[in-house]
């Protein structure tokens, strides 16, 4: 590389790097792609490739997919398949200076794009306890890769992926309940600081209500634990799926769980809350053995902004306690 180059490509490195940082200062978006694609293009730079992606692997569904890569869509394949499957299953870095004659290169996407591959690398990525979480691949490059020089200028960009991988599926992990896949209670306190406390400030009505399965121990006692699950995985989807625009619902805690309706009054939150308490009442869940009917109380409340808003969710739960008290699967505000 001569110098101009060298300093070319220097200088296109710290672009990137300065818009990263920008990015990541102003983050105010919610899913993590552009993060991804401006690391797929630092990879892409340091290495003077064509092209580049960077997959994650899903070990749970045994599948790796792009969370960003130039020139297609995102892509989800088989965790076994493919170059990048090669380098997650052999842990070290694959190279291939010839893919159409390699049989484990996957030429489907040259094929659906017309795109030609002539070069490959993928670079297996670890997190901090050195398990493989994914890899960065890095196509077409003059005259080859060739893996000391290659890998050694791509480390930059396969450390940082790394990272990023690493504290986004953290993060989700930690804001997002495993049974029901709702958000959670940390979800719930992000989503407040971000969204709900705006909503507020800007003198716009905000409404929730907070619901509890009735005598849902019962439930666990007479079919099982499992079964248990199923009804609050069931719920949880009843209840997101009555969910519009800008509304969002919460597992609160164990068979409880709150809907926050921005733009939204106490009647109309009222009303709402009537609506999925009928649905509730009206659909049993199917566990294949059985079919398991019950019902839901709820305790809805318009925020006073003036209150701090664990003394908002205060209010609504005394009348969600007044609902329990009154007879259970009834809305109280
Ligand atoms: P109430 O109508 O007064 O709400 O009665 P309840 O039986 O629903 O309330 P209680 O608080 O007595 O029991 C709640 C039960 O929910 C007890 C607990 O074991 C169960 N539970 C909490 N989380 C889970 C879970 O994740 N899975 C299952 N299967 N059960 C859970
Ligand atoms: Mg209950
Ligand atoms: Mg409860």
């Amino acid at each position: 590389m001569t110098n101009t180059n060298g300093e070319k490509q220097l200088e296109e490195i710290y672009d990137i790097c300065s818009r990263l940082y920008k990015d990541m200062c102003g983050n105010k978006r919610a899913d993590h792609s552009v993060l991804f694609s401006y690391l797929t293009e630092l990879g892409k730079s340091l290495v003077g490739a064509d092209r580049a992606s960077f997959w994650k692997w899903d070990k749970f569904r045994k599948e790796l997919w792009t969370t960003s890569a130039t020139g297609t869509d995102r892509i989800v394949i088989p965790d076994n398949t493919g170059l990048v499957g090669k380098a997650l299953k052999e842990q070290r870095v694959v190279i291939t200076n010839d893919p159409y004659s390699d049989p484990d290169f996957n030429s489907a996407v040259d094929k659906k794009t017309g795109y030609v591959t002539k070069s490959i690398l993928v670079m297996p990525i670890a997190d901090v306890n050195g398990d493989f979480i994914g890899a960065l691949q890095v196509i077409n490059r003059e005259g080859g890769f060739e893996e000391e020089s290659d890998v050694r200028c791509l480390s930059l960009a396969a450390i940082v992926c790394g990272i990023t991988l690493e504290s986004e599926t953290f993060l989700e992990n930690s804001q997002h309940d495993k049974l029901t896949r709702l958000k959670n209670r940390m979800g719930f306190h992000s989503d407040y600081a971000k969204i709900y406390s705006k909503v507020l400030e800007e003198g716009r009505p905000l409404s929730m209500f907070i619901c509890d399965i009735d005598k849902f121990k019962r439930v666990n006692d007479t079919y099982g634990h499992n079964a248990g699950d199923a009804v609050l995985s069931f719920n949880a989807n009843i209840l997101a799926n009555a969910c519009a625009d800008g509304e969002c619902v919460y597992r609160w805690g164990g068979e409880e769980f709150i809907m926050m309706m921005p733009d939204t009054t106490l009647e109309k939150c009222v009303e709402k809350a009537e609506v999925i308490r009928r649905i509730i009442m009206v659909t049993p869940c199917d566990i294949g053995t059985d079919t398991i009917n019950y019902t839901v109380s709820f305790g809805c409340r318009q925020f006073d902004p003036a209150l701090s808003f664990a003394d908002n969710i205060n209010a609504a739960d005394e009348h969600l306690y007044t609902a329990k008290a009154e007879g259970r699967n009834r809305v109280i505000w």
